[in-house]
């Protein structure tokens, strides 16, 4: 869990014209020596400055591909800066403009409650689990991954990790999304019934030995607290208010919202698919509230809108704001780096290995497991 940082004087109070205009000149000055990634979740404030937007995985390979970079300023969340770092060039320094900025889901799987359930499921199913993690994740979890022979997936290439996986092993543990780990499954052909649930602050995650002798997939319980937000009243509700509409969920959201919308798939995808639609098409998008703001403002001749009735917005990437942004370019221009992350040697290690793994996935579609199932579709990107 990240400490918050309070943003020091003069910064918090400056007016936002000026704090905008600095971040401009600080820019022109850093030149080539900087380069600013930014998360689609972020605000536009934020977006407006950065090099490349994208989602996690897909930032973390452009920032290292700039070679003349020497700091890589990452405006997302802590673990997506861990991956920059992971992947970095020697040389290359990622910067988090906020250290609070972390994320609800990984930081719901920590590495020793990793450790005890791998434990349990080497006494039970000795030799029979694979470990795989989502990217959205801690570097420790993609380090334990990698050491255990398991590999890091995307919301992309989730179906394609699962594969890989059962073509070795029995079952697989899935770190730390259960609803990205049970729509994957599911549209797969696994029923339910063989999906177990393993509870982390639970003694032997709350299964039994044959419960987790029995199951297929374990799932860990965590969450996005974003996409967890979109309810399955939600579907009909905007049927009824926009008829015609056609429902897009992101695959971090719950299994039964997944069953009722018409696709389900990456954020790549749900750009992709909303932006090659027909002019006067209707989306309801089950994703974070910048990303689906943005896909209106880009998209007027479609009506676009966001498929809660509330503000489904990830208060922890709108921790980076402009006066953090400006901080950290400033002190850059006086030769200080504020809010490196750095993930130590051993752990990058590992982390590489495991995300090396999924490099050698290839990324594909998912058919649905039965007729009544919605498409879980998948492209090349992640998160
Ligand atoms: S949207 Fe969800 S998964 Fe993404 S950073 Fe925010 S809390 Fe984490």
């Amino acid at each position: 869990m990240l400490s918050s940082q309070p943003l020091p004087e003069p910064y918090a109070s400056l007016p936002e014209a000026e704090t905008l205009e600095r971040i401009v000149r600080a820019r022109a000055a850093l030149g080539k020596k900087l380069f600013i990634l930014g998360h689609h979740y972020q605000m536009d404030e934020i977006i407006r400055f950065a090099d490349a937007r994208g989602d996690s995985y897909r930032l973390s390979q452009i920032g290292s591909q700039q070679t003349e970079a020497q700091y890589i300023v990452f405006c997302g969340v802590h673990f997506m800066a861990e991956s920059a770092d992971i992947l970095a060039q020697p040389g290359q320094q990622v910067i988090l403009p906020d250290l609070a900025a972390g994320c609800s889901m990984a930081d719901m799987a920590t590495a020793d409650q990793t450790e005890d359930a791998w434990e349990t499921l080497e006494r039970v199913c000795p030799g029979r689990t694979m470990p795989l993690t989502y990217m959205n994740s801690s570097a420790a979890i993609k380090a334990f991954v990698g050491k255990h022979g398991g590999s890091v997936t995307t919301s992309s290439n989730c179906r394609t990790a699962f594969e890989w996986a059962f073509e070795q092993r029995d079952k697989i543990l899935f770190i730390p999304d259960e609803h990205l780990g049970r729509n994957t499954a599911f549209a797969m052909g696994v029923p339910l019934s063989k999906m177990a649930v393993w509870f982390p602050n639970l003694p032997q995650g709350g299964l039994t030995d044959k419960q987790i002798r029995d199951a297929k997939i374990i799932l860990w319980k965590g969450c996005c607290s974003v996409h967890q937000k979109f309810g399955v009243a939600d579907v009909p509700r905007v049927r009824e208010a926009l008829p015609g509409v056609k429902v897009i969920v992101h695959p971090e959201c719950r299994y039964e919202v997944c069953q009722l919308a018409d696709f389900v798939g990456s954020t790549d995808f749900i750009i992709k698919t909303i932006t090659a639609a027909p002019a006067g098409s209707k989306w309801a998008v089950g994703t974070e509230i910048h990303l689906t703001s943005r896909l209106a403002q880009e998209n007027p001749d479609k009506t676009i809108v966001s498929l809660a009735g509330i503000q489904c917005l990830c208060s922890t990437m709108f921790r980076i704001d402009p006066p953090h942004l400006l901080w950290v370019l400033e002190n850059l221009l006086e030769g200080r780096v504020v809010n490196r992350i750095v993930v130590e040697p051993e752990t990058k290690h590992w982390a590489q290995v495991a995300l090396t793994r999924m490099l050698g996935l290839k990324a594909k579609t998912i058919a649905p497991a039965k007729p009544t199932a919605p498409a879980v579709a998948a492209t090349a990107a992640a998160d």
